[in-house]
């Protein structure tokens, strides 16, 4: 069995956490940490890179790591792993990825109550015996039983990202029928919700017999939990489920709609048609005052359905019920941004912090997919775990960036900023002087994320207020499906943004997707401005762009709210504000 990066990534994870708790060496932890980080983001065939010997000429893989994932990769198992292992029971890993229980909390959970899993970790809580040890009390008690209920809520939900690469390897299976004549993603999925709990699936075909017994033939299928003429559901190896629902070609854009949902925008959208006189359903739009209310009205696709309600088309990310069918029903325009007013990432990282990739790559990589400006915006100095510039490197990177600049000057806009982390009283982590020498700043919390909103609030206004400050990146710095994020008070940091002139981040890692498209709508009556960002650690996560258009389409945004969208010139002017 080939062994991969991501397999290598877990081994060292895992050692790493049996070592906290263990309570062993600080520096040997870290060790595994930076190793698995570095390897995470690496683009390398894992097993080529340890036996050709690269990985021992590549910085963060010292000798103990070396000869360990060399012993890994040549057995396939790792013994010092699996003696580590046999000290503690399995269960006990699930306790570990609850929020808010670290490897400190574990050890005495383990060692003081016998604790060795989550269920018993819960009857703890509930019962008084850890508000009772040292150091923990009643509060510590109720955010470990929050962050239980939390874990379960979590998983029976999947990023966007995940699913839809799920959902489209269904798809090309299923297309391998001849018989089939449409076939869509339905449901959240096509709405590109950042979330998920299932996949839909809709297929036309006058088979649908033929397709069914195709569909539960699936590969990676673990259990069909339903099988039927013309609905089945299937649940993969990897947790998820799939819907499949056939119909004919004629009822096809009914049911598409109608499984598309949101369950608001069909709500919405059956009143419409009550209104008019109609009567709708997945099966079909149908007259209700003419005697004839079995009929169906014949549409050719889901244009033609909203066409019937005079309505101009609704395209499925906007289908949640924020006004998008008044909206239509005045046969206004969606003037929604496209992929191609998208001109340039203004928050990137490069190998000086945590990223990946040098400078220059970067710059090419830019170039190469047709961006006319680039902003590198690396870590500031206390964000240490994330390798942050020191005011001297910061400086040296300001220099290299002068020579690119020059160097691609017909071809490519650079501009040198940084990520500044917003310290716990709102000042910035440099002095105004090195700030001013940038050509903008991005700032953020990476630190402090337990204060209360009010306070929280305060400490970011603070910081927009700061004459430097030009972007303020992932809002409330949630990682979807892992923490939720801090409480913030979005109409007070949306005016303070509007009144200094600071553009609010939407960043598109798949795991941010913050700010929240939910809150765009009123964020951009109030004059603010987007800047949508992949926060890019390694040139793959440019691609995240794509689901970033989409998440600015769910918020109404068009081109001109989005500062990425603008001409150079009109950034230098923001910038030079
Ligand atoms: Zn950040
Ligand atoms: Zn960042």
């Amino acid at each position: 069995m080939k062994i991969d990066k991501k397999d290598a990534v877990n081994l060292l994870e895992e050692i790493s956490l049996l070592l906290k708790l263990k309570g062993e060496n600080p520096f040997k932890i870290r060790a595994y940490e930076n190793g698995a980080r570095i390897l995470s983001t690496m683009d390398v065939d894992f097993e080529e890179f340890v036996l050709s010997g690269e990985i021992a000429k590549t910085k963060g893989f010292g000798k103990a790591l070396v000869e360990k994932l060399t012993e890994f990769v040549n057995t396939g198992e790792l013994q010092y792993l699996v003696n580590l292992q046999s000290e503690f029971p399995d269960s006990l890993f699930e306790i570990m990825k609850l929020r808010g229980v670290g490897p400190k909390k574990i050890k005495v959970f383990y060692h003081d109550l016998n604790i060795m899993s989550v269920e018993e970790l819960e009857h703890a809580c509930l019962d008084g015996q850890v508000a009772a040890l040292p150091g923990m009390g009643v509060k510590t008690a109720e955010l470990i039983l929050d962050s239980i209920k939390k874990s379960r809520q979590y998983e029976s939900f999947f990023l966007y990202s995940a699913a839809r690469e799920t959902a489209d390897e269904i798809v090309d299976y299923l297309k391998q029928l001849p018989c089939i004549q449409k076939i869509e993603i339905a449901g959240s999925l096509r709405r590109y919700k950042e979330v998920t709990k299932d996949i839909d699936l809709m297929i036309a075909s006058d088979r649908p017999e033929d397709v069914m017994a195709h569909f539960v033939k699936f590969e990676h299928i673990d259990s069909i939990s339903a099988k039927g003429k013309t609905k089945s559901s299937i649940i993969l190896n990897n947790g998820m489920s799939a819907d499949l629902r056939i119909v004919s070609s004629e009822i096809f854009p009914f049911a598409l709609h109608h499984f598309t949902g949101s369950k608001d925008h069909n709500v919405a959208m059956r009143s419409r048609a009550i209104s008019m006189g109609y009567k709708i359903s997945e099966c079909g739009l149908f007259k209700v005052d003419d005697g004839h209310a079995d009929e169906l009205i014949p549409c050719q696709d889901e244009a033609e359905f909203f066409n019937k309600l005079e309505l101009c088309y609704i395209p499925p990310v906007l289908r949640e019920n924020m006004g998008e069918v008044e909206h239509a029903g005045e046969c206004k325009k969606f003037d929604l941004v496209e992929k191609s007013d998208y001109k340039g990432v203004l928050h990137c990282h490069s190998n000086y912090s945590d990223g990946r990739n040098n400078l220059e790559e970067l710059v090419n990589h830019s170039i190469k997919i047709g961006h006319r400006y680039l902003g590198i915006t690396d870590h500031s100095k206390s964000s240490f775990q994330a390798s942050g510039l020191s005011v001297e490197r910061l400086l040296n990177q300001i220099d290299a960036l002068d020579k690119l600049k020059a160097k691609y000057n017909n071809q490519l806009t650079l501009y040198s900023g940084v990520e500044c982390d917003i310290l716990k009283d709102g000042s910035l982590d440099y002095n105004d002087q090195i700030l001013e020498r940038l050509d903008f700043v991005i700032i953020s919390v990476h630190s402090s994320f337990t204060l209360d909103k009010a306070s929280m609030t305060s400490r970011i206004v603070k910081a927009i207020e700061h004459p430097c400050s030009r972007i303020l990146a992932h809002i409330t710095g949630r990682l979807l499906l892992k923490r939720d994020g801090y409480e913030v008070d979005f109409n007070k940091l949306i005016d303070a943004a509007v009144q200094n002139n600071v553009a609010i981040e939407l960043n598109c890692h798949p795991q941010r997707m913050d700010m929240d498209w939910r809150l765009w709508h009123n964020a951009i009556d109030r004059g603010v401005i987007c800047s949508l960002n992949p926060d890019a650690h390694h040139l793959n996560h440019f691609n995240f762009i794509d689901q970033g258009i989409k998440c600015c389409q769910k918020g109404w945004l068009t081109a001109d709210h989005i500062l990425n969208c603008w001409e150079s010139g009109r950034i230098d002017d923001f910038f030079n504000q």
